[in-house]
């Protein structure tokens, strides 16, 4: 049976909170020894691991007849090959037991900023450079993605990076819509839609408005303003093409905020501001070059001659 999912048809910080029923529990049976247990529930809101997006956290909780209130954390959040979705928790809770589950808001949002700012980047990438993205990871301190590209220049990622925040700052509503197989097939044959997956049924599709549309299960925000900012860092050869590392929202400003104390305490070691960093270091590194080079030829200098008497032995 497939778990009836909430977020589906929300933005991603709408349906944080909800009402459900367990509908099954089994003990996983990988880690029977820290007692794990895997609940289903008829309908959730946490989005489980797949997509290049990792799995919500948060909690379950339940009240007994007595009205004990017992909180039980979710560790982690997995599907089944059946669309089932499966919450690991550490304390089991019977079958037909009624739970609210909450979500952590700010985790959610975290992630929901850097895929939702990956569709961006992605799209922006296509018009730009007309190089498709071939796959994407966010993990929990690096977001990647590899672009069908041999190579990037410094120029092309300020461009790019300009690009996406332009498109931030436009504001564009992002909606989830659902559209039977051949709308979406019909949709592909257009040029509207870049693939689709191979699954049989009504398709869920994540628009941005006057961007694209994108088939898609994952969790987005409500409009490109809530992705916040973009900053695109290094980019690395990959056997398909370019990998490019990136951030988006709060992780943007947490990056940008370590880079900038690092700069800082380097001048302040150099006792020069952060424009003449690289000028001082230049500097200090053919002066270190220009000493080594002295002291070898001094200890040249110095060395006995082979053969000769040394009268103070
Ligand atoms: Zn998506």
């Amino acid at each position: 049976m497939s778990t009836d999912r909430l977020y589906y048809n929300a933005s991603a910080l709408d349906a944080l909170e909800f009402a459900g029923t367990v509908t099954d529990i089994r003990l996983d049976s990988k880690d029977a020894t820290s007692q794990l247990w895997q609940l289903s529930l008829e309908r959730t809101a946490f989005y489980p691991t797949g997509g290049g997006q990792p799995h919500d956290l948060g909690t379950l909780t339940a009240v007994s007849r007595s009205g004990a209130v017992l909180e039980v954390p979710v560790e982690r959040v997995e599907e089944d090959e059946t669309g089932e979705v499966w919450h690991y928790v550490r304390k089991p809770l019977v079958q037909g037991t009624e739970i609210t589950g909450r979500i952590d808001a700010e985790r959610r949002l975290d992630l929901a900023q850097q895929h939702s700012g990956q569709h961006l980047l992605s799209a922006v990438v296509l018009r730009e450079l007309s190089a498709s993205t071939v796959s994407f990871h966010l993990g929990a301190d690096k977001v990647t993605i590899d672009l069908a590209i041999p190579a990037l220049t410094d120029d092309d990622l300020r461009r790019i990076e300009l690009a996406v925040n332009r498109e931030i700052y436009a504001d564009r509503a992002i909606r989830p819509r659902w559209v039977a197989r051949d709308e979406a097939e019909a949709m592909l044959a257009r040029g509207d839609l870049r693939k689709l997956p191979e699954r049989e049924g009504p398709m869920r599709l994540v628009e941005i408005e006057g961007i694209e549309h994108n088939a898609c299960g994952g969790t987005h925000v409500a409009s490109t303003g809530v992705i916040g900012s973009i900053l695109l860092r290094r980019t690395e050869k990959v056997k398909q093409g370019t990998r490019v590392e990136f951030c988006c929202g709060l992780r943007a400003i947490s990056a940008a905020r370590r880079d900038f104390d690092l700069l800082r305490q380097t001048g302040a070691l150099l006792s020069v501001g952060a424009p003449d960093v690289p000028s001082r270091v230049e500097k200090l590194l053919q002066d270190a070059k220009a000493s080594a080079k002295e002291l070898k030829a001094l200890k040249k200098a110095a060395e006995p001659v082979p053969g000769m008497h040394n009268p103070e032995r």
